[in-house]
């Protein structure tokens, strides 16, 4: 009984984010800023890392204490597995707790299989399969029940509607199994760990304006391209009070872009 009974007190507490803490990697621009400022609005202090971009992170940071939350910005290049785990510790350290994990950074090298090199295999897999594997692995001595991981993936890895996607497509196929097996394995901690599958989305990687994106509208149900603040809507849905039977799960935010 007590397993299924709705508790009025939870469903009004949906989303309540309130004393906790996520860190948000590529949190500097495009999906994971808005994931940033959305955790933030929800209720949470927010670190978010960037490689580059170091005043847009500040922007990011400004705008979040704006909101009244506690933010923090670190440089952690996602290929550097010291930086990757040192983003992790630098958030415990400065807020004292982990509540939520966002492996949003990612990098795409889009070509024939015949055109890529060694090089890019390596650094492809390293930013967007190695980090999150290592990020996952420094935040589960840190998260406890309630905890949540969400990890950016990509609706190439459901399907692959062009050709020259084969690194891209194999780097965020990967994530469905490190998603799974976390699910699997943090399960009896209370900590879900889930997989948001984006569609064409307005940002520097692929603007909807760019060569290529009328193709990726036209194959939408909907018919245009997402915005960040979607694909944000349903991070903070997962990583919020509404999440909490969710795990192993990937959940695509493309507008019928795999249907
Ligand atoms: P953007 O290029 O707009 O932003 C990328 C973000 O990741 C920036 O904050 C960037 O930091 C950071 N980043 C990139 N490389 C590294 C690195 N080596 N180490 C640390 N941080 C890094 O990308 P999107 O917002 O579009 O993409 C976010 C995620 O969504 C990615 O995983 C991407 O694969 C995925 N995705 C995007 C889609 C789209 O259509 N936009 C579709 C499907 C999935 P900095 O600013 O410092 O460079």
């Amino acid at each position: 009984m007590s397993e299924t009974t709705t508790d009025t007190a939870d469903m009004n507490d949906m989303n309540d984010l309130y004393g906790k803490v996520a860190l948000v990697t590529g949190g500097s621009r495009g999906i994971g800023e808005a994931v940033a400022l959305r955790l933030a609005r929800d209720g949470a202090d927010v670190a978010l890392t960037y490689h580059h971009s170091e005043e847009r992170a500040a922007r990011v940071v400004e705008r979040i204490k704006a909101i009244g939350r506690r933010a923090r910005a670190v440089r952690a290049d996602n290929a550097d597995p010291a930086a990757v785990r040192a983003a992790v510790e630098t958030t415990v350290a400065e807020f004292g707790r982990l509540d939520v994990l966002v492996n949003n950074a990612g990098a795409g090298v889009l070509a024939p299989i015949g055109e890529i090199a060694a090089e890019d295999v390596d650094r492809v897999l390293h930013v967007n399969v190695r980090a999150p594997y290592l990020a996952c692995q420094a935040a589960v001595a840190h998260l406890t029940e309630g905890g949540r991981i969400v990890t950016i993936g990509s609706c190439m890895a459901e399907s692959v509607a062009f050709p020259g996607g084969s690194l891209y497509a194999t780097s965020k196929a990967a994530l469905a199994g490190l998603t799974k097996a976390l699910a699997r394995e943090l399960g009896p901690r209370g900590i879900t760990a889930n997989l948001v599958l984006p569609g064409p989305t307005d940002t520097d990687m692929n603007p909807a304006d760019g060569p290529g994106a009328e193709a990726q509208r036209s194959l939408t149900a909907l018919g245009r391209y997402g915005r960040p603040e979607e694909i944000a809507a349903t991070v903070a849905h997962l990583a919020g009070t509404g999440g909490r039977y969710i795990t192993g799960a990937s959940v695509a935010v493309d507008g019928g872009f795999t249907v």
